[in-house]
């Protein structure tokens, strides 16, 4: 028996979903028409009113909107709504630059949970569940966005914001917590931690987790779910799309189901900006459906994934987008092989004798470039002996070799030595330029 928030908005018949979309999509033309930036770009488009767009293809004569365009029109460019209706703003981690900012009125803040309440509620969450939540609390969408859409689920929500592992572990005991949300290098962090601070499962109720806000691989999900025992679920969202709440696992963990009735879903090749054909990988671009204080039309995300095609056995409607591989910007060339850190990634953590972190190092040997994987090792591995730690360490070039086809040096270290993130793990770290 699966689970819903809202039962008739989740499995919503197809045609009727693109009727409200149409809607969506008319009135947030209208509404992005009352913001400088919108009106000047629209009106060279050739569109005046929502009126002008007659059907959902004609998203296609809309110009994208990119990241530098928010900045650009920092702080009120992009606001639709007279400022005293504005209750709230978040603003983007700044991953790639300066950050952007995103306005909320009392409506917007009013959807917002209903998506993330509907998201959680997906994976089989409920009023009973106690719900902690280890995301940073703040500007950033992570913290407040599930928060609230746990409350109003009716879970008891435990804001223990991110970091300090010993006070998450108390919290966790205590209140016999059951779902939590954190990234998914902070929880092998947590996981990592537990010998140290006398903690062991048995003394946890934890059944579910939620990881987001930076890529991860199918088998890092596998490591938590073992290392943790519990139903790990993949979370994706932007704070140019309010935050947590966009696309979200259902019970069947296979794909996360992107809200369309929220948000207007198009994948294009990042290169000629064309529609890719459905179930190809692409960059995913959105539209806002139903914000009123900041509507964005096809805001290009720079992440990259894929439509899966035909229904999910859940029954819910909206379609589903694989796990994302990470952003176009992620990926690095090395010796003119293109690979994404996700790709590597899924080729460590596929092997046991792999502990919890790891990181990846470029720079220039020469006129070549060189790229060194640095990776923990779990307690039990890690030897004196140096046979067995080149055995290893071959074995991990091998395998990367043999699956994506690069040739890295390979670094082994003792647990605990290799930095951790409270928020956004950082991972790569190309020193190529510059150089
Ligand atoms: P920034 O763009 O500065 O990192 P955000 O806090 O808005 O700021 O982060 C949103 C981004 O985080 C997404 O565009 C995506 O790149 C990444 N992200 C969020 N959730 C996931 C997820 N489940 N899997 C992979 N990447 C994710
Ligand atoms: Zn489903």
């Amino acid at each position: 028996m699966y689970t819903y928030w809202d039962k008739s908005a989740e499995t919503i018949p197809e045609e009727e979903l693109k009727r409200r979309q149409l809607a969506g999509f008319q009135a947030a033309v209208d509404q992005a028409l009352k913001t400088p930036f919108y009106r000047e770009r629209l009106r060279k488009a050739g569109i005046t009113s929502g009126a002008d767009v007659g059907s959902l293809t004609s998203v296609q004569d809309i110009p994208f909107t990119s990241k530098d365009d928010l900045r650009d029109a920092y702080p009120y460019g992009m606001l639709a709504v007279p400022l005293e209706e504005v209750v709230r703003l978040h603003a983007s981690s700044g991953t790639t630059g300066t950050p952007t900012v995103i306005y909320q009125s009392a409506e917007d803040i009013g959807v917002w949970p209903d998506l993330a309440a509907r998201s959680i509620a997906a994976t089989g969450a409920a009023k009973k569940d106690v719900f902690q939540n280890m995301m940073t609390y703040g500007l950033f969408t992570g913290g407040l966005g599930l928060h609230y859409g746990a409350e109003r689920l009716g879970c008891l929500v435990i804001p223990a914001g991110s970091g300090n592992t010993k006070r998450q572990f108390k919290l966790m005991k205590d209140f016999r917590t059951t779902m939590v949300h954190a990234t998914p290098s902070y929880l092998l962090h947590l996981h990592s931690k537990m010998n140290e601070e006398g903690v062991r499962i048995e003394d946890l109720s934890l059944k579910k987790a939620f990881v987001g806000a930076e890529p991860h691989s199918e088998n890092i999900r596998k490591k938590i779910e073992n290392l943790l025992r519990v139903d790990v679920y993949n979370s994706y969202g932007l704070s140019e799309m309010n935050g947590p709440g966009v696309a979200f696992e259902c019970e069947c963990k296979d794909g996360m189901h992107v809200w369309e009735d929220a948000f207007l879903l198009e994948v294009i090749d990042p290169d000629t900006l064309k529609a890719v054909p459905d179930g190809e990988e692409g960059e995913l671009v959105f539209t806002t459906l139903r914000r009123k204080a900041t509507p964005l039309l096809r805001y290009r995300t720079r992440d990259l994934s894929r439509i899966y095609p035909g229904p999910c056995s859940c029954g819910r409607t909206h379609r589903r987008i694989e796990r994302i591989k990470g952003r176009t910007d992620d990926m690095l060339i090395i010796n003119g092989v293109n690979v994404f850190p996700s790709q590597i990634e899924e080729v460590i953590m596929k092997m046991p004798e792999i502990g919890n972190n790891y990181q990846i190092l470029v720079e220039k040997a020469g006129a070549l470039d060189r790229i060194t994987v640095k990776t923990e090792v779990g307690p039990a591995i890690f030897s004196d002996d140096a046979r067995d730690m080149n055995h290893l360490r071959e074995r991990i070039k091998d395998n990367l070799k043999a699956s994506i086809s690069i040739s890295p040096a390979v670094e082994l270290h003792e647990p605990g030595v290799l930095p951790v993130y409270e928020g956004k793990a950082k991972r790569v770290f190309d020193v190529r330029a510059g150089e």
